[in-house]
């Protein structure tokens, strides 16, 4: 073998570890692809999550996924992450207009409750000394939270004033308190109807408060319905009031926390792929240079090879440029590792924050699940309430009207229900509810829907049982209620239902079914209660 052939073989070597940098070079852009898509994945998904906050975020969002499908300009979605990250700086500004709106309402309500004539003097001092804390505006809502619970004690104060010291031009009581109510107890010449405090009780089974806080209320409406005395219901409502104003504050900083910490992460994944874009052009740059050095390396290498005249000369040659290419060879591979590095630190720094950001917002979206579950369910039976029972049964009729099956309404009304309040208590009245609902749950088929349409009435919807089997189960349900043994105060009471059913028919619409249904409902307690009437 010649010395030029020698050369010859070096050379192709040396080419087969440029064509090997070049691959390498392409696997890594590849890797930044793939990775890249992960995270305009990711930011989809989350933009999904704030769905619901605010109408204009919700459509940015919307254009921001449009813009990643469509593998958009890195130059129009950073257009867009500006707009976002601006919508969201604005949470911010309404957050505090609120927070002025809420200074001068605590404030005039406070001014209002000075100039009643006939305060008591301790109850003028403390009023005064808590509108001076309240002088400033606040950073937060959620710090007028004690403040305003402090200013209603004062009313609350400044009504008890009233009620023991005649004096005209005190407060006038809340509309709650009725007139015709008659006096009970020395220092409490007010009771409450109770009719509006069975009201209250009926709107605080439908609030969808988390678990926490529904059975605080709960607690609450339990002693609301048991005492009687003006005082101590006002004593409860504020405490009602604390508990929902808790949920509120609990909810609304969740969502702060969402907003703002989604807003940070935007800002960083904007810059950190502006970094990755810019350093991935300069690198690109670097590596031409390099690629280009080695080249003309190689064509000068190969010129020298033909023009030599010796092989002494091309040995010489070759030894020197051998070397050059070389040192270029491993320049170029350190510059790579470089870059490569940087690529991965950048890219890991972005994952670290997007799992944080992952975490929370699995937190809030299985919130929002558990919320919109909530605003489904009856806090006191856990059944579906009205507002599930619409939804499902109008959607039921649709099924209907595309396609006729057995679908059956059926209305069902506790006979004599108030005597149960009237006589053994509200909370004996709500642990016969709850223990009705099971029992009907209990003994319908599974694939039946049963909702509490609201007080003592139930309502249940059945899909695929005709006339026959339907009134022999409400019949079989309807003798299983009246044989439970309930015991209340040492009596034993039996309890029975007046049940009304029947099938959809073609010309039927929502009302006319129900109004079907609860009128055969209606046919049962006019005939003596305690039974079950089919309507065709
Ligand atoms: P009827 O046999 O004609 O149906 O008589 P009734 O007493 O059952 O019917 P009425 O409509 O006169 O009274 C229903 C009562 O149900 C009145 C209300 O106090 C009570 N109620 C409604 N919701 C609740 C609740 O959530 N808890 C309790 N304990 N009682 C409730
Ligand atoms: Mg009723
Ligand atoms: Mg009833």
């Amino acid at each position: 073998m010649n010395d030029s052939s020698v050369a010859q073989k070096q050379l192709v070597a040396l080419k087969r570890k440029l064509d090997t940098a070049i691959e390498s070079r392409s696997s890594l852009e590849d890797d930044f692809n793939l990775q890249s898509n992960l995270l305009i994945q990711f930011i989809s998904k989350l933009t999904l999550i704030s769905k619901g906050v605010d109408l204009e975020l919700d459509n940015r969002l919307a254009q921001l996924r449009t813009l990643f499908t469509k593998a958009a300009p890195f130059s129009d979605i950073k257009e867009k992450v500006a707009v976002i990250s601006k919508l969201l700086q604005q949470h911010s500004i309404t957050n505090e207009k609120n927070i002025s709106h809420m200074h001068d309402q605590f404030n005039q309500a406070g001014q209002s409750l000075q100039k009643i004539n006939g305060l008591p003097g301790n109850l003028r001092r403390d009023l005064r000394a808590l509108l001076t804390e309240t002088k400033d505006s606040k950073d937060a809502l959620i710090q007028y939270i004690p403040l305003l619970s402090k200013l209603l004690t004062f009313y609350d104060h400044a009504l008890k004033a009233k009620n023991s010291t005649p004096t005209k031009g005190l407060l006038q009581p809340p509309e709650i308190i009725t007139s015709t109510s008659q006096s009970s107890k020395a220092n409490d010449s007010t009771t409450f109807d109770s009719s509006v405090l069975e009201k209250i009780s009926e709107s605080l089974s439908s609030l969808p408060l988390s678990t926490e806080h529904t059975n605080d209320l709960l607690a609450i409406k339990k002693k609301l319905m048991a005492d009687q005395s003006s005082d101590e219901i006002l004593h409860h409502l504020i405490d009602i009031f604390d508990v929902i104003v808790a949920d509120f504050k609990d909810e609304q900083h969740s969502a702060k926390n969402f907003l703002t910490n989604l807003s940070a992460t935007l800002s960083t994944v904007q810059s950190a792929v502006k970094e990755t874009i810019s350093s991935q052009k300069s690198s690109q740059l670097i590596n031409d240079k390099i690629n280009q050095k080695l080249q003309g390396q190689l064509i000068e290498m190969t010129d020298s090879v033909k023009k030599a005249l010796s092989l002494n000369q091309v040995k010489e040659d070759i030894n020197d440029k051998l070397q050059f290419i070389a040192s270029t060879l491993e320049q170029k591979s350190k510059f790579e590792q470089q870059s490569h590095q940087q690529l991965v630190n950048k890219l890991n720094e972005m994952s670290e924050k997007v799992e944080l950001l992952e975490n929370q917002s699995q937190i809030f979206e299985e919130k929002l699940v558990e919320q919109q579950r909530k605003s489904m369910q009856d806090a006191l039976t856990k059944l579906a309430n009205r507002a599930a029972f619409d939804e499902f049964f109008a959607k039921s009729m649709v099924r209907f009207h595309h396609k006729p099956f057995q679908l059956a309404l059926v209305v069902i009304d506790i006979d004599d229900f108030k005597k149960i309040n009237d006589s053994y208590g509200h909370t004996a009245g709500d642990k016969t509810l709850q223990v009705i609902a099971n029992t009907i749950v209990k003994n319908v088929g599974k694939d039946v829907f049963v909702g509490r349409y609201g007080g003592e009435e139930f309502v249940l919807i059945y899909a695929k049982t005709q006339e026959k089997e339907l009134t022999a189960e409400l019949n079989t349900l309807n003798k299983y209620v009246a044989r439970l043994p309930f015991k209340f105060k040492s009596n034993k009471v039996s309890i029975t239902l007046s049940i009304g059913a029947t099938h959809i028919r073609s010309d039927d619409n929502i009302h006319i079914a129900f109004e079907r249904a609860d009128q055969a409902m209606y046919k049962a307690k006019k005939q003596g209660k305690n039974q079950v009437i089919y309507t065709k």
